[in-house]
């Protein structure tokens, strides 16, 4: 059995993985990554990657960018494009020319983004999806910058839209912002814990002329490229 260990800024996860198979897979908040592995677990097994990677028990430890390259393609082999859409940052990785770009500068296109509009609503984060798809008119929201994108949301509310109608503009403005970092490609695969708010999804596949394609597990994506690469690994052996 060979075990994938993702610890981000935000979350951590688990897969194992034998024979090609994913057999058990797990996501905790990042500061109790303990729960995910048994005492007594045999840290030869353990490829770790994520923020946290080389602060965890690993036998390797990887980067983000050659997890999710390997998670990605585990999924569909001909993938151009990653977009990464974490906790805390967002990636935008190219594989044709195994170039990545990263955004975490102030929270803009990341979840922490809605996450700050999910608590000002007094929502949870996993209902976003459904609140966008109840929007009926279309909001124009600039910034995705934290605390002016907040500003900007309030004066639209004020103005008459609906909490919904708000939402929809914020995942608009959001995957507009994360377009600039996306190359032109036929086929764009979208990962991480964001991405299971289908609202992003929808906005991304509206803004962008590629195809979008959204794997089982999204979030899971790099704890199984973690653990694909000890695979790889052994049967080179
Ligand atoms: P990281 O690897 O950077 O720790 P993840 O890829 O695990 O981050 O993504 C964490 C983010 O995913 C958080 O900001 C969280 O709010 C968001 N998230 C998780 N589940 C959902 C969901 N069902 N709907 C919307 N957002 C979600």
């Amino acid at each position: 059995m060979n075990i994938g260990l993702d610890v981000g800024s935000t979350t951590a996860k688990i897969v194992h993985m034998e024979t090609g198979e994913i057999i058990f897979s797990e996501v905790v908040p990042s500061h109790r990554w303990r729960e995910l592995i048994d005492d007594g677990q045999d840290e030869k097994r353990i490829i770790s990657t994520g923020y946290f990677r080389k602060k965890v028990p690993h036998f390797t430890a990887i980067t983000e960018i050659t997890a999710a390259s390997l998670g990605a393609r585990y999924h569909d082999p001909e993938a151009q494009v990653i977009i990464d859409i974490g906790g805390q940052d967002t990636k935008v990785i190219d594989l044709r020319s195994n170039t990545f770009i990263i955004n975490d500068k102030c929270s803009a296109g990341t979840g922490a983004f809605l996450e700050l509009a999910a608590r000002y609503f007094d929502i949870p984060v996993d209902s976003l999806g459904d609140m966008h798809q109840r929007a009926t008119k279309e909001v124009q929201i600039n910034n995705t910058c934290g605390v002016f994108a907040i500003s900007e949301m309030i004066s639209q509310l004020v103005g008459g839209y609906t909490m919904e109608d708000v939402i929809y503009g914020l995942h608009q403005a959001f995957a507009r912002r994360i377009a600039q970092m996306v190359p032109p490609a036929d086929k764009v695969m979208l990962i991480g814990g964001t991405v299971q708010n289908t609202g992003i999804v929808d906005a991304v596949n509206a803004v962008l002329d590629s195809k979008i394609e959204v794997p089982i597990a999204p979030q899971l994506v790099n704890a199984l490229g973690a653990a694909l690469y000890r695979e790889r690994s052994n049967s080179s052996r």
